[in-house]
């Protein structure tokens, strides 16, 4: 519900804007929070309901945290009640009191510090524990995020190997500081040109290549705002929470590192929520939704990758979580800093417009240059399978030069359509009208849009041929060629289907690491965060996907992808190589990629939207609907749209928003829901925001809009 609800306090209740109370609501007790006072209502004062029962003293948010959580909700035009609620931890939601929280702490006793590896032969993971804990004390929630399960803790303190320790164990034992190689001379342009704005408000843009050593450049300011007693928050994507940035920080800093990921329970993440929310936690490191936590202290925000996608929530409260942050640190009068080494377009154009500080790191810190990329025209290849003759060549060399190959494809599964040889049927997910896709290992069909499954049938269902043939290659089928073509070389597969166990993906990049695998076959997963140093040739197997997509930021996502996953290679010194395999070698982007690099095609590409005034220079908002039957959604659509025009219309002297005709989305139908949108384009935010304010009322109180399902995407990540 879009709306707040007036309660009357009795005289006795101390009443605290942003704290909890226990209140009727309709035939139930539920728990809200206080989110202003006023002296008067629209009620009259006979009718207002009593406060039942009041929890905090104390807000549970600071004034400034609680005002970005208001301006959240108005301007991603989200309920307030739902937008204080994700931002609550779950058990501050049932009421429980923060201090409640226990940190599980442990360190390794001395009979532990006594082992070594022999005596945990055959059990590997309890030897990472002992290993990991050797450095001192740690706390449950670090070690989960390090991959050790709570399986392991208790089978290792059975043995008496480690034993619970006190909270103050873990100030003790981080601080073991190992020497650092000195910073190179553009770093330390960068970290005096950062350390010169740690006071009061201002965004930086540090964009660095990869591998030019951003994580450090972070590190040395973060370590000079904890000198002077204050925290810092710190935002990674999803993927990029791994052992290795945790341990990172851990040593360069010696503080105590908290940490907010999905893996955590509810007692973990009130603790760490508590911890931030206290002051004691110096650095509070987290995925998107740690934007929410309260800092007593806060100095300091980083977004690490700050152009990745993970930071857009895409369903319920639709925030982006970089954005959140410009608007936290500047009410909390806080430097931001956001890195990438393919900076979003509506970072550059604040870059551009002056509003954010741009920094450069152009080298790479550890030596050896980017890798060169070329692209191979498909069109005059003859192919014997996924991979082109020249390609197949490249490899070989690199293989007996010995070191190791990675071939992205962004599609899982063994093919993505799977058809009758006789008839030309293919098997059709029923209710998204798109082709399932063939997962060989599992002997199942899955649809990916809506994740049905059903088992490969042996005829067709048309004809009752048996002759059913995979078309188009996904990773498994790439995975599956590549051992045939080089069986002394072991092949490794990384994507969503190989990693499902919980740590199968670190175990998997370990694997590599260690150079169990020469050759890696993948998608997006290994774009992200791992150093592969023995990679000197990174393959691409399809470019041409992402041409044909009508989503207007396809370009500037495939040029993220790309200068991402070319940048896992070559990373150890060598001249690494990337090739791409094309049947449009003279686009003009693949042209500049080739040539250039990102920061070229990034100024080309927002030169386009410029002209086309599309984001970042200009505003979008997106309705979307769905329902059963369609007419009921066009419908929906089509009554909103003549609402949004004819209060357009008001706007329109001042911003100029364009309502567009609703129409279906490129993907219609998914899950048997039938699926339209209307678009809203606007020079300005602030006009398609006072557009919506003005509208939503009258649209959520039709009567379709009961019917249908249907929200509204204020900044979305993806347009069709
Ligand atoms: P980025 O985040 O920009 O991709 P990283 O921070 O991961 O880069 O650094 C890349 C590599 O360079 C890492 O192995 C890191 O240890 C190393 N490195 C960073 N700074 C320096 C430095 N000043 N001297 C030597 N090596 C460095
Ligand atoms: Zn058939
Ligand atoms: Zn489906």
């Amino acid at each position: 519900m879009r709306r707040i609800f007036d309660y009357l306090p009795h005289p006795e209740q101390q009443i605290v804007v942003g704290g909890r109370v226990r209140v009727p609501f309709g035939r139930r007790m539920m728990i809200g929070i206080v989110v202003g006072e006023s002296d008067h209502s629209e009620w009259p004062v006979e009718q207002l309901k009593a406060i039942d029962e009041v929890f905090d003293q104390t807000p549970i948010w600071p004034p400034s945290l609680l005002d970005l959580f208001k301006w959240a909700g108005r301007y991603y035009q989200h309920p307030i009640g739902e937008v204080l609620s994700h931002a609550l931890p779950k058990k501050l939601r049932l009421g429980e009191q923060p201090n409640s929280a226990d940190i599980e702490v442990w360190q390794l006793t001395e009979a532990g510090a006594a082992q070594d590896s022999q005596s945990t032969k055959r059990a590997p993971k309890q030897w990472q524990l002992l290993e990991l804990l050797k450095a001192g004390a740690q706390e449950r929630a670090t070690l989960s995020a390090q991959g050790v399960t709570g399986a392991t803790i208790q089978a290792v303190a059975k043995k008496g190997w480690i034993e619970p320790a006190p909270l103050s164990a873990l100030n003790e034992s981080a601080c073991c500081q190992p020497t650092q190689p000195p910073a190179t001379t553009e770093q330390s342009i960068a970290i005096t040109a950062l350390c010169s704005r740690l006071q009061g408000f201002s965004v930086s843009l540090l964009e660095g290549i990869t591998g030019s050593g951003k994580t450090r450049v972070y590190l040395d300011v973060m370590a000079q705002v904890i000198a002077k007693g204050k925290q810092v928050l710190v935002l990674v994507p999803e993927i990029g929470l791994t052992p290795q940035t945790l341990s990172r920080f851990r040593n360069h800093l010696g503080v105590r590192i908290g940490l907010v990921h999905s893996g955590l329970n509810d007692s973990e993440r009130l603790a760490a929520w508590q911890a931030a929310r206290t002051g004691e936690l110096p650095v509070l490191l987290g995925t998107r939704s740690a934007i929410f936590t309260p800092m007593a202290n806060l100095g300091l925000i980083v977004v690490d990758e700050e152009h990745d996608g993970s930071y857009k929530q895409q369903d319920g409260f639709r925030y982006q979580a970089r954005d959140l942050a410009v608007m936290r640190a500047r009410n909390e009068q806080v430097p931001l800093l956001l890195g990438s080494a393919t900076p979003s377009f509506e970072s550059l154009a604040n870059v551009e417009a002056g509003r954010y500080q741009h920094l450069t790191l152009t080298e790479r810190a550890a030596g050896g240059q980017l890798p060169q990329i070329a692209a191979i025209d498909m069109r005059q290849q003859v192919m014997s399978g996924p991979l082109s003759a020249p390609i197949i060549n490249a490899m070989e060399q690199h293989l007996q030069d010995n070191n190791q190959v990675l071939v992205f494809l962004n599609r899982r599964g063994f093919s993505p359509v799977l058809l009758c040889h006789e008839c030309g049927w293919f098997a059709e997910c029923q209710r998204c009208n798109r082709p399932f896709t063939w997962h060989k290992g599992f002997r199942r069909l899955v649809c990916h849009h809506c994740q049905v499954e059903r088992p490969v049938p042996h005829q067709c269902d048309s004809c009752g041929s048996t002759q059913l043939v995979p078309v188009g290659q996904g990773t498994e089928q790439l995975e599956e060629a590549l051992q045939a073509q080089f069986p002394q070389y072991p092949v490794v597969r990384i994507d969503r289907d190989s990693t499902r166990r919980k740590d199968a993906f670190e175990n998997l990049v370990a694997d590599v690491q260690r150079g169990h695998y020469r050759i890696l076959v993948g998608t997006q997963m290994l774009a992200k965060g791992h150093d592969f140093a023995d990679v000197t040739l990174v393959i691409i197997a399809d470019v041409d996907g992402a041409l044909f997509s009508s989503d207007f930021r396809a370009g500037e996502r495939m040029c993220q992808l790309l200068t991402q996953v070319s940048g896992r290679a070559g990373r150890a010194g060598q001249q690494a190589q990337v090739l791409l395999q094309t049947h449009y070698p003279d686009h003009p982007w693949v042209q500049q990629l080739q040539t250039e690099g990102y920061q070229q095609v990034a100024q080309a590409l927002l030169a386009e939207r410029k002209q086309a005034q599309l984001p970042p220079y200009a505003a979008i908002a997106i309705i979307r609907a769905e329902a059963n039957d369609e007419t009921k959604v066009a419908e929906f659509l089509a009554s909103a749209e003549s609402v949004l025009s004819e209060a357009a219309r008001g706007v329109n002297d001042k911003g100029g928003v364009i309502v567009m005709a609703p129409g279906p989305c490129a993907m219609v139908r998914k899950a048997g829901r039938y699926r339209w949108q209307l678009a809203l384009l606007a020079p300005q935010k602030s006009a398609i925001q006072q557009l919506l304010n003005q509208t939503l009322g009258e649209i959520e109180g039709s009567k379709l809009a009961q019917v249908v399902r249907w929200h509204v995407d204020v900044d979305p990540h993806d347009t069709v």
